[in-house]
């Protein structure tokens, strides 16, 4: 008996709009779930989005500071799936510290967030010895980590090629007009003709060398007006940063932010006095009222948005989310509460 072909298996088509790391990581979360994916950025390269401006601290328990415990929970569960996506994300943890002047600062810091332990001045300069030459006390959160936001992208990049996604630069077509089975909106702030509730909070940073320091982990500076942290990257780097400011007119660094940003690195450590700057920068963090991210889904588009300061984070718990919607599965418990 002849058999008779049966119709070929289709793969979903996915459209994924924005290369930020929102867009780059669910296009790779969908990819390796068996869809068949394209990614559509308008800018030339990576380097449009708030995620190119971003200290790349992955600091789930940190965040609980300023944010809900669902948002807390995407963030845990997304360190456990970062290193499938990108194998460069250390996870040696953070540290949090307060200056002389910051009485209480510590301990307060310490009662709105969990999963760390205080350490006295012999364990902080074991662990972190030039961070003890100024400390004498730190919360350290072994737990988080931290990635180079650069590396990132060029590892997502990588690993999308290879999935045999490919990345549409410079695209000026419109989300509605994509022909794709299914649509994911990731443009970030880009996306206010369809959240007009959606704001730009800016932050800026400094790119800094300094061979003379040799902090191994993320260093937040706690400080009554102008709190900073410190992202380490390889070959001496370091990312000082960021402001907070609501604003979404201007996206540059003013002379008093780079003044600030400076001191207080030199207030954590006085040889970064003598650092190389190598770049200031400033983002727009896309954020909605509430500071928490929203998934909403409108017949086969899915637009996410509002990943506000903690978008490399969250981004992949969000994309397990986004692709579970998509392929019909249900939706994680710590998730749920972003679906709207
Ligand atoms: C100074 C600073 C420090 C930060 N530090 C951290 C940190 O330490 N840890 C952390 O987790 N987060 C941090 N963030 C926040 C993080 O960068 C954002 O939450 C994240 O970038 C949001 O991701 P996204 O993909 O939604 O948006 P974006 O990163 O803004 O990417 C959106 C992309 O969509 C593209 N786009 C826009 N419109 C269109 C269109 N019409 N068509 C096609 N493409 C379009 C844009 O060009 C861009 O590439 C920081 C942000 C700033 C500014």
């Amino acid at each position: 008996m002849l058999h008779e072909p049966g119709p070929k298996p289709t793969r979903t088509d996915l459209a994924v709009v924005g290369a930020g790391p929102l867009g780059l990581v669910t296009a790779l979360t969908a990819a390796r779930a068996g869809l068949s994916v394209t990614v559509h950025e308008r800018a030339a390269d990576f380097s449009a989005g708030a995620g190119w401006r971003a200290g790349g601290m992955l600091a789930p328990e940190i965040e609980a500071e300023v944010s809900s415990p669902a948002l807390v929970e995407l963030g845990r569960r997304a360190m456990d799936l970062w290193p499938d996506l990108f194998p460069g994300v250390e996870r040696n943890g953070s540290l949090v510290v307060a200056g002389p002047r910051e009485p209480g600062a510590l301990d307060h810091f310490a009662a709105k967030t969990a999963n760390h332990r205080l350490l006295g001045a012999d364990e902080l300069a074991a662990l972190e010895p030039q961070v003890g030459e100024r400390f004498r006390r730190a919360l350290f959160y072994p737990s988080e980590g931290h990635l180079n936001t650069r590396d990132a992208y060029a590892g997502l990049a990588a690993a999308l090629a290879e999935a045999g996604v490919p990345i549409l630069f410079s695209w000026t077509g419109d989300v509605a007009d994509l022909a794709a089975e299914r649509v994911v909106d990731a443009r970030g702030l880009g996306a206010r003709d369809r959240f007009p509730e959606l704001r730009g909070v800016k932050g800026e940073m400094a790119l800094i060398r300094c061979r003379e320091i040799a902090i191994r982990r993320p260093v937040r500076l706690l400080h009554h007006r102008h709190p900073l942290y410190v992202v380490p990257r390889a070959d001496g780097v370091y990312m000082i940063g960021a402001t907070t400011i609501e604003t979404d007119v201007s996206d540059t660094v003013t002379l008093r932010s780079a003044g600030e940003l400076l001191t207080q690195a030199y207030a954590l450590h006085p040889a970064f006095a003598e650092a190389e700057v190598l770049e200031f920068n400033a983002g727009l963090r896309p954020a909605f009222p509430d500071n928490e991210p929203r998934i909403v889904e409108d017949g086969r588009l899915v637009a996410v948005n509002g990943l506000y300061r903690h978008g490399w984070l969250i981004a992949p718990a969000l994309a397990e989310a986004i692709v579970n919607l998509i392929t019909d599965r249900s939706t994680p418990a710590h998730a749920r509460d972003a679906q709207r």
